[in-house]
Parts: C-alpha cells; sequence; structure tokens
C-alpha cells in the first residue's frame, strides 16, 4: 500500500501531468536542507532538484562555503512541476508538503535553509498553509537565523533568496554570498 504523503501528492492534477516526480537528491544522513520551490522544465525532464540554471547558481554557492552534495540533502515544496512554471497553489502545498515533511522526520536536519518565498513563508507558518500569506516576504528576512520547532524537531531555519532570484537581479548576488556565509557559520556551530 503506498503512504498517504504520497497517495496525497499523486491526487494532483500537477502530479498527473508531469514527466517526472522530483522528489529530492543529496546526502539522507545530512545535517542540511535546502527546500526550494517547485521543479521546472529540467527538474521534470531529469527527476531531480536543482538541475536547470538555478541549480548552476546553488551548486557555485554551496561551492563557495564548501559545501558538496554529500553534505547537503536538496528538495521542494512541490514534488512535481506546475504548468509553465506557474507559482504553487495553496491546494496543492496542502497536499505536497506531508511529503516533504516525512523527508524532514526523516533526515532530521540541524539546519533547513529557505529559498525563495514559498519555502520560507511554509516554515515561518509552522507548515499551516492557510497562513502563508500573511508571513514575511524573504526579501525582509533573508539571512536572519530563527530557531523553531518543527514536528518535534528543533531546526535553525535559514531563509535565503531563491538562486533563480539572482539570474533575474544579479544586485542579489552579493546578498546572496553574505547569506551563504552565515549558513556557513551556523554549520559550524555544533550546538544549537
Ligand atoms: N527551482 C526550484 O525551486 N526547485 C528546483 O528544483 C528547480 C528550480
Amino acid at each position: 500500500m503506498e503512504p498517504e504523503h504520497i497517495k496525497l501528492a499523486k491526487e494532483t492534477e500537477i502530479c498527473k501531468q508531469c514527466k517526472n516526480i522530483v522528489i529530492g537528491k543529496g546526502n539522507l544522513n545530512a545535517g542540511i536542507m535546502f527546500i526550494g520551490e517547485a521543479p521546472g522544465r529540467n527538474e521534470d525532464e531529469q527527476g531531480l532538484p536543482f538541475v536547470g540554471a538555478a541549480g548552476k547558481n546553488l551548486d557555485a554557492l554551496l561551492g563557495k562555503v564548501g559545501l558538496t552534495m554529500d553534505d547537503v540533502y536538496i528538495a521542494n515544496i512541490l514534488k512535481c512541476r506546475p504548468p509553465e512554471n506557474r507559482n504553487p497553489l495553496p491546494e496543492e502545498i496542502k497536499k505536497h508538503t506531508p511529503w516533504l515533511i516525512e523527508q524532514i522526520k526523516q533526515i532530521k536536519p540541524k539546519v533547513i535553509c529557505s529559498l525563495g518565498n514559498y519555502s520560507t513563508k511554509f516554515f515561518f507558518s509552522d507548515g499551516d498553509v492557510d497562513k502563508m500569506e500573511k508571513m514575511p516576504g524573504i526579501t525582509q528576512v533573508h539571512g536572519k537565523v530563527k530557531i523553531i520547532e518543527f514536528h518535534g524537531l528543533k531546526i535553525k531555519l535559514i531563509p535565503l533568496f531563491h538562486p533563480a532570484a539572482i539570474i533575474y537581479n544579479r544586485s542579489l548576488i552579493g546578498l546572496w554570498e553574505k547569506d551563504m556565509e552565515i549558513v556557513k557559520s551556523e554549520i559550524l556551530q555544533k550546538t544549537l
């Protein structure tokens, strides 16, 4: 029997239309997770998150602070690509995030870096999708470490600009690099 969190995601139209369900990549024993928004075209084709242009930015920035795919696990709020990369709908977030929550419970990361508005608002609202709209946006909270209790886990949440935003707004690069230095110093601390 298929677990409930997988069945729920599969009920959504985007899951019926996508080529591949994009579950995640990286090390299941990692202490740090990066969580984006949703697969794009390349991710849908390959069945892996962050393999397109945004993924190249993410790889480069991870490299700058000495992190490799062996140190991290990368997933998304949605497991399937919305048509034309439109924004995720609340109903889709509700049906896809139980799967993400299962992944977080399995990996038990000490640090979660939320990439962009959707991911950040999801954690700020403690997973209550109806409250996401009222949460602060990424411009206000990027680089600010917040300790959260999430499904019984104590986690350092570090919101970061979405690596795709950097493609469209090059002026964010400096901020992203500064924020990644914060990530580096937080993961070097052994205690929460
Ligand atoms: N953008 C995301 O948020 N996730 C991906 O996997 C790729 C691009």
